[in-house]
């Protein structure tokens, strides 16, 4: 998309391809029952943002996400909230838990022992991850010497513990550590044929850069649903900090539509809605039926963004 056309514009898309409603000016009274939501939650660090992570958890349960899934800390430093988040998670809301798991500085034989206490716990869905280097996003990577060396082997390694539901990370424009495109999809076909059975992918802020992925995904003989990541943007600079480390690109149209919001938190949160609304509708248009929402432990802007797509209380 170019700068000038804006996040409204739209785009033709192939013929026959779009559900009933997506892709034109109407919205849908009702999702289409195949279309599946999941929301991503961190760890929370203190008594202040455990009830506001818990209060967003009830808010969104209603919405019978398919899963929630919940990030493990740079080396491992939120290993026992995030245990004891995704167990928690799991046994108030009967909904699947996934938790997020790393290779970042541990061993094998303590990543595997993190692995088999979540088995032990019942919870059966891993999101397995190389991680950042513990210098933080943006630094260079070196595996533990006696660790993992990427994800690819570290889902090699929980299959070897138990039959784990596995989601791995996909990158609509790229791994900024891949030399190429090509490079980055041989990477995740490596992650698919030890095992993982759907990719997640990194935040995006244009359609484009996601259905070029899922088709090149295609094309590398990836079968495993690629789900969109979701990134409702509230606070745009943070988010572009975020992006420029991990290698998403910040449209120019996106920049301009949160200028001169800074002090303006509110229509800040509607521009954030309207935004991701519309990039979603725009997938949901080509066919995708399955969104998972970085919520940044929030309820709101994800839950006006399913309200948009259909997904209601149930
Ligand atoms: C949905 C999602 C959830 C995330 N959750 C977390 C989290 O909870 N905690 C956290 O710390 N981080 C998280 N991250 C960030 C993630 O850890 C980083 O993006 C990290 O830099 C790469 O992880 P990966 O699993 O994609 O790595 P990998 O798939 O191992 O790949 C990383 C890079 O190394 C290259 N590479 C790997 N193996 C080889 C090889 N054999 N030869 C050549 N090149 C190779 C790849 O091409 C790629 O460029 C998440 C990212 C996403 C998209």
């Amino acid at each position: 998309m170019s700068p000038d056309t804006g996040p409204l514009s739209r785009s033709p898309g192939p013929p026959g391809a779009r559900p009933a409603g997506a892709g034109t000016s109407e919205f849908p009274a009702r999702a289409p029952q195949r279309l599946k939501v999941s929301f991503e939650f961190s760890p929370p660090k203190t008594e202040t943002a455990e009830r506001t992570l818990w209060e967003t958890v009830t808010r969104l349960t209603p919405l019978r996400p398919a899963f929630f899934s919940v990030t493990y800390g740079a080396g491992g430093s939120t290993r026992q909230r995030t245990h004891e988040t995704v167990a928690r998670l799991k046994s108030e809301t009967g909904i699947d838990a996934a938790a997020h798991l790393t290779c970042v500085a541990a061993t094998q034989g303590e990543i595997d022992d993190v692995a088999r206490a979540y088995w032990d716990a019942g919870i059966r869905h891993i999101v397995a991850l190389r991680g950042d280097p513990p210098s933080g996003m943006g630094g260079k990577y070196s595996a533990h010497p006696g660790g993992y060396a990427n994800a690819a082997a570290l889902v090699a390694g929980l299959k070897k513990i138990g039959n784990f539901q596995i989601s791995v990370a996909g990158y609509p424009e790229k791994h900024p550590d891949s030399a190429d495109e090509q490079a980055d999809l041989d990477n995740l076909k490596r992650k698919v044929d030890a095992g993982a059975d759907r990719c997640i992918t990194q935040f995006f802020f244009e359609a484009d850069d996601f259905l070029r992925f899922r088709d090149g995904a295609a094309g590398a003989g990836i079968h495993v649903p690629i789900v969109p990541g979701v990134m409702p943007v509230s606070n745009f600079q943070g988010i572009a900090r975020m992006a420029g480390l991990c290698g998403a690109k910040v449209p120019g149209w996106l920049a301009h539509l949160f200028d001169g919001l800074d002090d303006d938190a509110e229509t800040r949160r509607m521009v954030a809605a309207t935004v991701a609304g519309d990039l979603c509708r725009r997938l949901q248009g080509e066919g995708v039926d399955q969104f998972h929402f970085y919520t940044l432990n929030r309820a709101d802007l994800t839950f006006a963004i399913c309200h948009l797509l259909g997904v209601r209380p149930r």
